[in-house]
């Protein structure tokens, strides 16, 4: 076992949840802060500490982490963390936020002796539940050292990608992918459908060549079964559009075809979709086509 931790974890939700379980069976003695009772009381039942605001959680604490749901959270409860945690205090946000937020907090954070970064996730609940998240990492060689213990007890691929703020371009980078590649996958489901090809075959062959993908392989058999229990919602993937269209912005470079995807996925929401799973994205698509339940439903009345 890795040196024991004093770790303050603010925001037990689907993701935070299972990752502070990890931290307390690596050994880590874990304080957990949420607004709701569910994670607290999962963390206690799992030998952690629950924490009755910020302040608590942080204090004497060697290490702070956040898995909050956007920016907005993040600055707030960063700001509290600021107000009472030690000079030396190593930060790690695993929320998904912008680029110039987590910037933010290094430089908020350095003003006040504390160490800082910037680790969002990928893998989803299973990743988080298992222990497999991949971790993109913005900060100093240093820091990311320090975090090694932490990362590897929740997760399995962690890298370094850059400075501060560079581990969210690299989740914006990888959200971009994910969401295009389901506006694509839900294309494909349905020109074969409506061609007479027999789908699930055909994504079958599509999964074994070059159109292969993680998530052919991972959610072929969902999408045609129209199974969108999430997963990721759509409310989510919409949030991290908006971050990614925001840094290409500020990088002013351009992205099309995630401005196509950003549509289409806000297209999703706007019919109603936000809770649904963000492979969900197939039923815009199908109604782009006049092909969806409704559609059928009108053009039968
Ligand atoms: P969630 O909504 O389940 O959890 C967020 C938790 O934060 C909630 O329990 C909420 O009560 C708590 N919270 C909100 N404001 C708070 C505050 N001020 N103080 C204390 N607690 C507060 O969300 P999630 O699915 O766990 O996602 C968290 C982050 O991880 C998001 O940025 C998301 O984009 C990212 N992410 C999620 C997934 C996924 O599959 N769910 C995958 C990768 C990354």
């Amino acid at each position: 076992m890795s040196e024991r931790r004093k770790i303050g974890f603010i925001g037990l939700g689907i993701m935070g949840s299972p990752m502070a379980g990890h931290l307390v069976a690596a050994g880590h003695a874990v304080a957990g802060y949420d607004l709701g009772p569910a994670g607290p009381e999962k963390l206690k039942a799992a030998g952690g500490a629950v924490a009755a605001s910020v302040a608590e959680a942080v204090r004497d604490t060697d290490i702070v982490i956040t898995m909050l749901p956007q920016d907005e959270q993040v600055e707030q409860v960063f700001t509290e963390v600021l107000e009472h945690a030690a000079p030396g205090t190593l930060y790690i946000d695993f929320s998904t936020i912008t680029p110039k937020t987590a910037r933010w907090t290094a430089e908020q954070g350095a003003k006040q002796g504390l160490r800082v970064l910037d680790a969002p996730v990928s893998g989803g609940e299973t990743g988080a539940v298992n222990a497999a998240l991949s971790i993109m990492v913005g900060g100093s060689e240093t820091d990311f050292e320090a975090a090694t213990p932490i990362f590897a007890a929740v997760g399995k691929t962690y890298a370094l990608v850059g400075p501060n703020g560079t581990g969210q371009v690299v989740k914006a980078a990888n959200q971009l992918v994910v969401g295009g590649t389901y506006a694509l996958v839900a294309e494909a489901i349905v020109l074969m459908e409506n061609l007479g090809a027999d789908a699930a075959k055909g994504l079958d062959v599509l999964a074994g060549g070059l159109a292969s993908s993680r998530i052919l392989e991972l959610k072929r058999e969902t999408m045609l079964a129209r199974n969108f229990v999430p997963g990721f919602r759509i409310d989510l993937h919409h949030k991290d559009m908006g971050i990614i269209q925001q840094a290409a912005r500020d990088a002013e470079v351009a992205i099309p075809m995630g401005a196509l995807t950003a549509q289409l996925i806000a297209a999703a929401r706007a019919m109603g979709y936000g809770s649904l799973d963000h492979s969900g994205l197939l039923l815009v698509t199908e109604a782009l086509s006049g092909r969806d339940e409704a559609a059928a439903a009108g053009s039968a009345a």
